[in-house]
């Protein structure tokens, strides 16, 4: 991370019970005559509409409905509302709702007083002057109510286009968490998984800073602190109001960071399959972290160690229980969809640049069958890699992380990919000259020691990898021969166990051998 720092983010942000009543005053300098910008119905059923009423009446700012903004909108939608907003002579705009509502109405608010040709917004082309906005999110996601963007659906180009321009910030965002009460579990879910996914893309974007990675990490936290009722689909008050403000957090972070490979990908579900769009990260982010992984395993670090958890396959684990089954979708066609992500903007935001090989993996392996492929032994993702049994003596087996040279200094996560010969029996010697190589033992469990035995295991500690039993966790260390390089990270019970099925060997094979 460089020492320069750049952090923008001018909404004036008020949040808490009956907000929007409590500070109608606030919204009474943008205008006199609102265009009021929602969704289909959930604006009526959950309050929000109602209150928004009360606030301009107590103002006696009038109000102009526009309803209907369809979930992913597209032009037609921003330029209906425009010209509804002209014709009102409407001087601001409410917007409530999830994010559809109000990424309609920040293009809504723009093109009221500029004009844009559609081919030019759809270019990125913004306008030079904005109504003012305000927004009152009725999700926990997007975090739209804090960032300068507003994401349509691009028909031209099958995916969707983020418009970016700093006018779109709304001047003003009202957070009440009562309004999540309605929301269905589906909609809680999706939406919670977008805001980790924003959280998460901050702290592995090329554009991270101090700033934005202690707003995600702390939004992350947030999130993770939900992640029960999540699953459970009861959310306690005091968890709505969390995930309210790890989304807004969340929007402040892609406001500063802006996304990475991961929407990039996530769109193409959303537009060929309908996938909602928090679902489409959460499906892909495991996976894509396994890939981030791969060049700079430090930055997925800094993501478990916010969402405190072991590893990736926790996440992936987490993520299934909180969105359900994932079966690959029909007409699924990974290659086409990895270019389209390979060919957005969004790639130049990553710390870690994907290959297109790697974005592809990662939409192969993300869903239900990639999955079950990847548990049950997939192929090692580096040509140079061979199964064990193939090139060792039986009864040996060999614990080596993927891509070992590459293990920092400090705490890092390295994923390991390892195969237990057939013939691997319990208690036999492991090499003491190392060369760089990481060996193992384990210690204080049972079913572990029936693998490696506490004699053997005795002789090796705090030798070149090691696990800890920690009651359901393992502490699995890896260190250099000389000490300088220590990496400490958490797996669990099933990792260990996937971890022993999968074994394969890098490098040369002779080396490996004492
Ligand atoms: P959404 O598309 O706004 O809403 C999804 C569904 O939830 C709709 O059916 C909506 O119903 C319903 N809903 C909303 N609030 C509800 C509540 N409190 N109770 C019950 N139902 C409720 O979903 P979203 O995930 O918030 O927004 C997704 C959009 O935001 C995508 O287009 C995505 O690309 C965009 N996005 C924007 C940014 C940004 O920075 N601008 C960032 C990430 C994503 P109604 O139609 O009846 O309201
Ligand atoms: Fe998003």
């Amino acid at each position: 991370m460089s020492a320069e720092m750049k952090f923008h983010c001018p909404t004036k942000i008020l949040s808490g019970p009956d907000c929007v009543k409590k500070n109608a005053a606030e919204f009474k300098k943008f205008g006199t005559r609102a265009l009021v910008v929602t969704g289909s119905s959930s604006a009526k059923l959950n309050g929000s509409l109602d209150d928004s009423m009360a606030a301009l009446s107590l103002n006696e700012q009038e109000a102009v409905l526009f309803e209907g903004v369809p979930a992913n909108p597209g032009p037609e939608c921003v330029y209906a509302g425009a010209a509804r907003a002209k014709q009102e002579g409407c001087d601001f705009v409410l917007a409530i709702g999830g994010g559809s509502a109000i990424d309609a109405a920040k293009l809504i608010a723009m093109l009221a007083v500029s004009n844009i040709p559609e081919e030019d917004l759809m270019a990125g082309q913004t306008g030079g002057s904005c109504l003012p906005l305000v927004c009152v999110p009725t999700t926990a996601g997007t975090g739209s109510e804090s960032t300068q963007y507003s994401i349509l659906t691009n028909h031209e180009s099958e995916t969707k286009t983020g418009i970016a321009s700093p006018l779109l910030f709304p001047r003003l965002a009202l957070l009440d968490s009562k309004y999540l009460e309605s929301a269905p579990r589906t909609v809680l879910a999706h939406t919670a998984v977008d805001s980790m996914s924003h959280s998460i893309e901050g702290l592995i974007s090329a554009r991270a800073s101090d700033a934005t990675d202690a707003l995600a990490s702390k939004g992350l936290r947030l999130i993770s602190e939900c992640i029960d009722g999540l699953i459970r689909g009861k959310l306690s008050s005091v968890q709505r109001d969390r995930l309210m403000t790890a989304s807004t957090l969340g929007g402040m972070v892609i406001a500063n960071t802006g996304t990475t490979a991961l929407h990039a990908m996530g769109y193409s579900l959303t537009y060929y399959h309908g996938i909602d769009h928090g679902r489409a990260n959460g499906i892909l982010l495991p996976s894509w972290l396994d890939a981030v992984a791969k060049t700079k395993p430090e930055l997925t670090y800094k993501v478990l160690e916010a969402l405190r958890m072991r590893g990736t396959a926790e996440l992936r684990q987490t993520l299934k229980e909180i969105l359900g089954p994932s079966p690959v979708p029909e007409g699924f066609d990974p290659e086409k969809y990895a270019a389209k992500a390979m060919a957005s903007k969004n790639i130049a935001n990553c710390a870690a640049k994907p290959t297109l090989s790697e974005v592809i993996e990662t939409f192969k392996t993300s869903f239900d069958e990639g999955n079950a492929a990847q548990e049950s032994g997939r192929p090692a993702a580096n040509g140079n890699s061979a199964p064990l049994a193939s090139i060792l003596p039986a009864e040996t087996v060999r614990l080596i992380p993927y891509r070992f040279r590459d293990v920092p200094k400090g705490p890092t996560e390295v994923p390991l990919e390892i195969r237990l010969s057939e013939n691997f029996k319990p208690g036999i010697p492991l090499p003491r000259a190392w060369d760089g190589r990481v060996f193992g033992y384990v210690r204080d469990n049972d079913e572990l020691k029936k693998l490696f035995s506490g004699k053997m295991a005795e002789g090796y500690a705090h030798r070149r990898i090691y696990l800890n039993d920690m009651e359901e966790n393992f502490r699995l260390t890896l260190e250099s021969g000389s000490g300088e390089h220590e990496s400490i990270f958490a797996v669990a019970s099933s990792d260990v166990r996937t971890l022993l099925r999968n074994c394969r060997v890098q490098g040369e094979p002779q080396d490996l051998i004492e």
